[in-house]
């Protein structure tokens, strides 16, 4: 691996690869991103660790999930009751959203690492390793078994006073599935998979053509009409192609949606028939009456809060890179790795509304039925996820070093 060149894939500041002895990481000097990381064993560790997510994903779908007890009714639901619930209330659209961040995502994910670490750590390069490489990646940021797990918290407090909620064995394997997912997820090094590829460092005397993958952070020449990363097969660009128009695209659409997600019901809760539509802010408004403070705060800032605030700062970013700002483009990349980590926690809201329509169906007593809003809702979370995704971060140190000759730093 000598002579072996990186970029960061935040600012593309150029580095010699530097063998970590044990366990560690490297961070990017001028940006403070991690470059590369290195894991002792860590293929068998992954194995270990997906093999382990896999029982216990196996476990959480098969045994009850949560059950509610009111006047004598037991009402049992398993993991998938509240993707099922929300396409049996006609909104079908929420029920995949649901289905597949909360199980179909962690699945493919899991199923697609054992596909890669198994044959790899026995020599042998599976098939079609790029494209499933690929699928994992892509698919990562929307595995949010971590979020759900909040909204199966903030569900059962919510309950505590409607009715009696009893904790099934398959809550306790989503907590194990969740330590265990995070864990493979820590340990994984990229490099480790990819140890068979005969690396040769790009040429630094043809600059244009020198792009950076930004799947698997392989750093080379792009050959003339073939754009795509010899290791993963990845389409690859010097900059993320038509970032700034397609970002202020997705900012505008969210901003626009954000109007209808807060004026509609996300729910409405039927008790005896009379039914009590609430928006966004009439829920957390309820729960500052009911005393539950804490739960509100998680609510208020999950749902308003972070949506705002991340549609402000790419805003901000976006006229900053378009006026060539040279302000503080360390802080401006550190801005914009928040909005790419906080955006998914919004989702806390959806699941919320999913969790509850499933639990409260007991027809007459009370039901919970999600309501348009919550449509609307959704759709800014996945709209301002994209937004983040779109936008290059390499375009801020681009107006802050203008003429960087790729310099390599060591
Ligand atoms: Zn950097
Ligand atoms: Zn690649």
């Amino acid at each position: 691996m000598k002579g072996k060149i990186i970029a960061c894939h935040e600012c593309d500041q150029l580095y010699h690869y530097e063998p970590i002895a044990g366990s560690g990481k490297a961070s990017c000097t001028q940006c403070g991103s991690e470059l590369y990381r290195h894991v002792q064993n860590s293929l068998d560790r992954g194995i270990a660790l997906y093999l382990t997510a896999l029982m216990l994903f196996i476990l959480a779908n098969v045994y009850p999930f949560l059950s509610l007890e009111l006047g004598g009714r037991v009402e049992e639901n398993i993991l998938l009751s509240g993707g099922l619930a929300m396409y049996q209330m006609g909104m079908p659209d929420l029920a995949i959203l649901i289905f597949f961040t909360s199980i179909g995502f962690p699945f493919i994910s899991i199923i697609g690492m054992l596909y890669l670490l198994i044959p790899l750590r026995l020599g042998m390069v599976p098939p079609a390793m790029g494209l499933v490489f690929r699928l994992v990646e892509a698919i990562n940021p929307w595995s949010l078994v971590s979020v759900f797990m909040l909204g199966v918290l903030i569900s059962i407090v919510k309950l505590q006073d409607l009715a009696n909620v009893i904790a099934g064995p398959s809550l306790y394997a989503l907590v194990g599935l969740l330590v265990a997912f995070a864990a493979a997820r820590a340990n994984f090094d990229p490099e480790a998979i990819w140890e068979h590829f005969d690396y040769q460092s790009p040429d630094l005397s043809e600059p244009e053509r020198l792009m950076n993958c930004h799947t698997c952070g392989m750093f080379t020449c792009a050959k003339p009409g073939l754009e795509e990363c010899p290791r993963c097969e990845a389409p690859i660009h010097r900059r993320k192609v038509d970032s700034i128009t397609r970002t202020w695209a997705l900012v505008m659409t969210a901003t626009i949606l954000i109007i209808p997600a807060n004026l509609y019901p996300v729910m409405t809760v039927i008790r005896f028939g009379q039914g009590e539509p609430s928006t966004i802010m009439s829920g957390v408004l309820h729960l500052i009456e009911g005393g539950m403070w804490g739960l509100a705060m998680i609510v208020f800032v999950a749902s308003i809060v972070i949506p705002v605030m991340k549609l402000m700062i790419l805003v901000f970013l976006l006229v900053s890179v378009q006026n060539g700002s040279k302000w503080r483009p360390k802080d401006r990349t550190v801005l914009y790795r928040i909005t790419e980590t906080v955006g998914a926690w919004s989702m806390v809201d959806i699941f919320l509304v999913g969790i509850l329509s499933a639990l409260v169906s007991l027809d007459v007593l009370s039901t919970i039925r999600p309501g348009i809003g919550a449509s609307f809702f959704a759709g800014v979370v996945v709209v301002t996820m994209f937004a983040a995704h779109s936008f290059d971060p390499r375009l801020i140190w681009d107006g802050a070093n203008p003429q960087d000759d790729n310099r390599v730093s060591e």
